[in-house]
């Protein structure tokens, strides 16, 4: 039987969508999200094994009730391995003293809390409905309540946004006692308010050269206080690398429940309905709640495993290619590896290949031309 690691539990909610967000999410009611919790229990009963990794993400879990809060929690603790990550995502605005401490007793070890910034200025231009004031309070609440892995998220390159302000961000960020910060740079997804308002130019996106010192400045700059960068966003006190991240990144096998949620099971990856209230209906009249499905060929697989794993620290390591696709690294890749190298964006010998400095500014074009 294929071993499925991790699972991730969408919670479609959120209170205002945000600017910038293409993740699917429905505007949170309380009879909604009775009904979804309801279901998304009946489909744990279903599930007949325990996870190394459970990621309860978003949307906004915090958004629910402490009472569905804690059947989902307790239902899920089944399915929890001994020394399993049991990761919760919440918003500043929605979390509490009891939720989080809620959190801890059902079993929950690692928070990540979406800060994005601590200006309120910036969060308002995302369309966030927090204040900095209210992050702060989340990270530093989750840290009294007991928690000693928490996760926080950042965006930078935020329109007008300069070095400076992004100096100052990160000054503030790692200086809280966390173990992870995650860092993503503000993109223009299709069809989001900022995209429009983009090609309205009631925006504009930062210079390229910016956002790129930006990032440099970010790669150098939080490993210095302790933040190892091992993943193109990622950074972490050692230990502390999130592992439900890493499953995927390994190309492991995950089950994931919810509206848009994908499942990566024995080489298929399928994905759910889209809509809420459709993924409810389809379960409750036992009809089949996957969207759409591939299985890809083993070439194709073993590819897309190379596009994926390039993007961590430690790069890829050809004996574990060899033994997770079957596929000799040098030999599949041997078409793209000298150029890449001779752009400077990767380097790599007779064992393994990574990305350079560069190649972590370009990670997307390294991952595009490796599939
Ligand atoms: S809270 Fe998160 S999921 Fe909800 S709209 Fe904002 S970014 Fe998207």
């Amino acid at each position: 039987m294929d071993t499925r690691e991790g699972l991730y539990i969408h919670i479609p909610f959120c209170r205002q969508k945000c600017l910038y967000c293409d993740f699917y999410s429905a505007l949170h009611t309380e009879s909604l999200a009775d009904s979804y919790i309801e279901v998304i229990l009946k489909q744990i009963q279903r599930l007949d094994q325990n996870f190394s990794s459970i990621y309860i993400g978003g949307g906004t879990p915090s958004i629910l009730s402490q009472d569905l809060l804690n059947k989902l929690l307790a239902g899920l603790k089944k399915l929890i391995k001994k020394d399993a990550e049991f990761t919760i995502e919440v918003n500043p605005e929605s979390v509490d003293k009891e939720k989080l401490k809620l959190f801890l007793e059902r079993g929950v070890n690692r928070i990540s809390i979406g800060a994005q910034s601590f200006d309120d200025k910036k969060l308002n231009s995302l369309g966030r409905i927090h204040s900095a004031k209210q992050a702060v309070e989340a990270i530093e609440l989750s840290k009294k309540i007991g928690f000693n892995n928490t996760s926080i998220d950042m965006i930078f390159g935020v329109s007008k946004e300069d070095l400076k302000a992004l100096e100052a961000e990160l000054e503030k960020a790692a200086g809280f006692d966390i173990q992870h910060i995650s860092c993503y740079s503000l993109s223009y997804e299709t069809d989001t308010p900022l995209f429009i308002m983009r090609e309205k130019k009631e925006v504009s996106p930062i210079d390229d050269e910016v956002m790129a010192d930006m990032y440099r400045y970010t790669m150098s700059y939080l490993p210095d206080k302790g933040f190892n960068h091992y993943e193109v966003s990622s950074f972490s006190k050692p230990g502390f690398e999130c592992r439900h991240n890493l499953n995927y990144w390994d190309n492991n096998s995950y089950v994931g429940l919810g509206p848009s949620a994908v499942s990566y099971i024995g080489g298929v990856r399928s994905e759910n309905v889209k809509d809420v209230k459709e993924y409810i209906d389809r379960f409750n009249k036992g009809m089949d709640l996957v969207m759409s499905w591939e299985e890809l060929p083993p070439v194709q697989m073993a590819k897309e495993s190379a596009s994926i794993k390039i993007r961590t620290k430690e790069g890829i390591d050809y004996g574990w290619f060899k033994n997770k696709t079957g596929f000799d690294f040098l030999e599949l890749e041997k078409s793209t590896l000298g150029d890449l190298a001779e752009q400077g964006l990767i380097e790599y010998n007779e064992k393994s290949v990574r990305l350079t400095n560069k190649g972590f500014l370009f990670s997307d074009t390294v991952s595009s031309t490796l599939l």
